[in-house]
């Protein structure tokens, strides 16, 4: 099977061979001629199958005729996270590059004046996370009754982090003869329940299951005696020769900034990147790990899931997933485009239960690996535990007070048994969220900071007017 098999135009098979795509993915091959011919699509596939180009190629044929208008966009794409609407974007741009299609970014942690300005304009193709977009719905600034083509991506990623009501808005404020590609990574009852509010008469569309995503990651369990050892032995994995780059997985935002503390003070070129960070933070540091001037990019799992960067060479999950999904998500940042990937994770015996999990979900077992050197990494995490109860027993009364930020205590210092991670922080809101009144507080809640002083280059790219016919 050919991309030109499947019945896309010149221009966009021009695109694809730019891209340097031979071959279509499973997803491609079996989504594109039935997008193509306008049905509906329930699609089971997550990220890293090749979704993105599934859904954008197909949806750039179909937008080459027709008007914009106003306010009034053409098309609308629905993503969980900030991210993951910026990297859609960015396919849109190098897929549509043939084409004469315009496109919006409405994605909350940056300035509504510039997505306005665009919106007046009048877009073919808006991509947004339910929220940003909610808020620009309020003010006026967006009409959704044109919308004839509607994408709701990573659906059981919306409802975890309790966007569904949002979307349910949404589509509400939408015609209802349209067409609408509805993409989940797992197929739960509650998914399918979802999918039929929104979809008539959909093809089904299924491709491999998650687990089988990371055939070409190494995978390797370290078993270490205590929570004290797992920084040690991180700082002796990172400093083997093959590891290039890394994403190092906590599971509480919290732990994520402990952590970089720790790398940075022991010379590791270290970044980080979690949901309270503000969004053009995230953006930079996301484009520093991209660029390479950021080594090794300690995160949690809503700030990186479904981040697509090619070429890192490890994972490591500093703290096992509490969910086994996540797991799968953690170790498919590595090993990408059928590159060689590793990915490590360390484990205490308190992590029983969570391994079980994973083990039945991937269908087998992380084979143990042992490291050098765990009498020196015992020895150190000896003496961290002695610093730390020094610091608390000198220092305890006086840090009740203080801030995390001020602390004296040496970052070795942690304890986040109690803290929540920051996934479960997300379900806890999921039906529990109060009614808003303002709808920007998408994803993480996070302020709106304005674009600050970084432009994702992206951003800058103009586009072309659509040629009147
Ligand atoms: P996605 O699942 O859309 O996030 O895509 C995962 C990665 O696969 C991205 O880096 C794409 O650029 C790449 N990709 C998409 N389609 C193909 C293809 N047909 N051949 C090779 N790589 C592809």
């Amino acid at each position: 099977m050919t991309f030109a098999n499947l019945g896309l135009s010149p221009e966009v098979l021009k695109a694809v061979e730019d891209s340097g795509y031979n071959t279509p993915t499973p997803i491609q091959e079996k989504a594109i001629p039935v997008v193509l011919m306008g049905r509906d699509v329930l699609g089971t596939a997550q990220t890293g199958t090749g979704k993105t180009a599934g859904f954008t190629l197909p949806m750039i044929d179909i937008l080459a005729s027709g008007q914009t208008k106003a306010r009034m966009p053409r098309s609308l794409i629905l993503e969980p996270t900030r991210e993951l609407a910026a990297q859609v974007s960015e396919n849109f741009e190098k897929y549509g590059k043939y084409s004469k299609l315009s496109m919006a970014l409405l994605i909350g942690g940056v300035s509504f004046a510039d997505q306005e300005a665009k919106l007046d304009k009048g877009v073919d193709v808006l991509i947004a996370t339910p929220g940003r977009l909610l808020d620009h719905f309020e003010r006026g600034k967006v009409l959704l009754n044109g919308v004839k083509t509607l994408v709701i991506d990573e659906a059981d990623r919306m409802m975890d982090m309790g966007f569904i009501p949002d979307v349910e808005r949404i589509v509400s404020l939408m015609p209802p003869i349209r067409q609408t590609l509805f993409f989940s990574a797992t197929m739960s009852k509650d998914m399918r329940k979802l999918a039929d509010q929104f979809l008539m008469n959909p093809k089904e569309i299924e491709v491999e299951a998650p687990s089988s995503a990371a055939l070409t990651v190494t995978q390797g369990l370290v078993t270490v005696n205590n929570k004290n050892e797992k920084r040690p032995a991180l700082r002796k994995m990172l400093a083997e020769e093959n590891v290039k780059n890394s994403f190092i997985f906590c599971n509480r935002k919290k732990d994520v900034d402990i952590l970089l503390g720790s790398l940075t003070k022991h010379k590791f070129n270290a970044g980080a990147l979690h949901g309270d960070m503000s969004q053009s933070h995230r953006m930079e540091t996301l484009e520093k790990f991209k660029s390479g001037e950021i080594r090794h990019l300690v995160c949690s799992d809503v700030a990186a899931r479904g981040i697509d960067i090619s070429n890192v060479s490890h994972v490591f999950n500093f703290d096992v997933p509490i969910h086994s999904e996540d797991y799968v998500h953690r170790i498919g940042r590595t090993g990408r485009a059928g590159q060689e990937g590793h990915a490590f994770t360390l484990a205490t015996k308190m992590d029983k239960k969570y391994l079980a999990a994973i083990y039945k979900t991937i269908g087998r077992e992380i084979p143990a690996i042992e490291i050098d050197g765990m009498d020196e990494i015992a020895e150190e995490a000896r003496e961290i535990e002695s610093r730390s109860k020094r610091v608390s027993k000198d220092d305890g009364p006086k840090r009740r007070g203080r801030g995390r930020q001020q602390s004296n205590a040496p970052v070795e210092k942690t304890d986040s048994a109690n803290a929540k991670p920051e996934n479960d922080d997300w379900k806890s809101k999921k039906n529990t969220r109060p009614k808003r009144s303002r709808y920007s507080k998408d994803e993480d809640d996070v302020p709106v900071m304005g674009l600050g002083e970084h432009v994702p280059a992206f951003f800058n790219i103009p586009f072309r007017k659509p040629a009147t016919k």
